[in-house]
């Protein structure tokens, strides 16, 4: 089985909230494995385990092209002696399947650990999660254990339950990045009693309280602020990239512009705004992310806009 070490906690000192009196910690998750990115590895851990006791292979996933879950899982395979799929969105990168190796750091990381690829259109991708889509991939692909996109469901949620430890007792609030809503589940299970979780989603969309309930016991001890999405999934702005660069100048922490960039600014606003009460102990989750870099610089480079440092 997979063995996680407890992350490292460091405290954040921003120009920005100096006189603000509250106390800004990181639990450094974006430190537990080289390339397995922070969040990611803890929803495998226990999906891995399951698929070894069950015999299986083959692992099969999900996700668009730059996700850090198909390099999560890709780099499990080859960690853990699995075949790997990854069902990727975008049947157009198919046709010029040389080119993307070379221009897309995801998949080109993704091939050189063995992952094999196959390209579906959006059309198609939206079906995924249906009996006679599986079933075709299982007539294509043989057995395989499959880990849906995002990596999320309840042994993904288990995992993440373990990213508190003895340390982070003392905080009073914990945030975290939100995707598919795996990762908050995990840690609004395992918070004390007397702490709060607050959830920022990366994405659009008024969906994800309902898959949290799902998945946790806990009902009264989160929230989600919904206004830092920056206008959606992967979306970015000057601003947002100007504010990573400039945390990155100060703290010497590399925040990533999907999800953990677009948190930190949001709980920098809040401070700003006195949204926390003074005295309040902030624990921020850097969940990972950073393979994503690469991929939105080429993004950005091409739109001639601000790239990050
Ligand atoms: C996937 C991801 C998230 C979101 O996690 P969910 O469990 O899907 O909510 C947050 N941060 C980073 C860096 C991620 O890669």
């Amino acid at each position: 089985m997979p063995k996680i070490e407890n992350s490292i906690l460091q405290e954040i000192h921003f120009s920005d909230i100096k006189q603000k009196g509250i106390s800004l910690f990181i639990k450094r998750e974006d430190l537990i494995h080289p390339y397995i990115s922070g969040n990611k590895f803890r929803k495998l851990k226990y999906n891995i385990l399951q698929a070894q006791e069950e015999g299986h292979k083959t692992l099969l996933t999900f996700g668009g092209a730059f996700s850090n879950h198909i390099a999560a899982v890709a780099s499990v395979g080859k960690e853990y002696s699995f075949k790997t799929i990854g069902v990727i969105r975008g049947d157009e990168l198919q046709k010029d399947f040389e080119k993307i190796l070379i221009s897309n750091p995801t998949l080109k990381f993704a091939n050189e650990c063995g992952m094999q690829f196959k390209f579906v259109s959006r059309t198609d991708y939206r079906l995924k999660n249906s009996d006679s889509f599986i079933n075709n991939l299982k007539n294509e692909f043989g057995d395989f254990y499959l880990i849906p996109e995002g990596g999320t469901n309840k042994l993904a949620v288990k995992g993440c339950e373990e990213i508190l430890d003895n340390s982070t007792e003392k905080f009073n609030v914990v945030c975290c990045s939100i995707g598919t809503g795996g990762t908050i589940s995990g840690l609004i299970n395992s918070v004390k009693e007397d702490q709060k979780v607050i959830g920022f989603p990366a994405l659009k969309g008024n969906f994800l309280e309902d898959e949290i309930k799902k998945l946790t016991s806990q009902s009264n001890n989160w929230k989600l602020i919904n206004d830092y999405h920056f206008g959606g999934y992967a979306k970015t702005t000057e601003e947002l990239i100007s504010f990573i660069n400039r945390f990155k100048k100060e703290t010497k922490i590399q925040l990533d512009p999907i999800y953990t960039g677009k948190m930190v600014f949001g709980i920098i606003d809040l401070i700003k705004k006195n949204y926390f009460n003074s005295g309040t102990k902030i624990l921020v989750i850097h969940t990972g992310g950073l393979q994503a870099i690469e991929g939105m610089n080429t993004i950005l480079k091409k739109k001639n806009s601000l790239i990050i440092e």
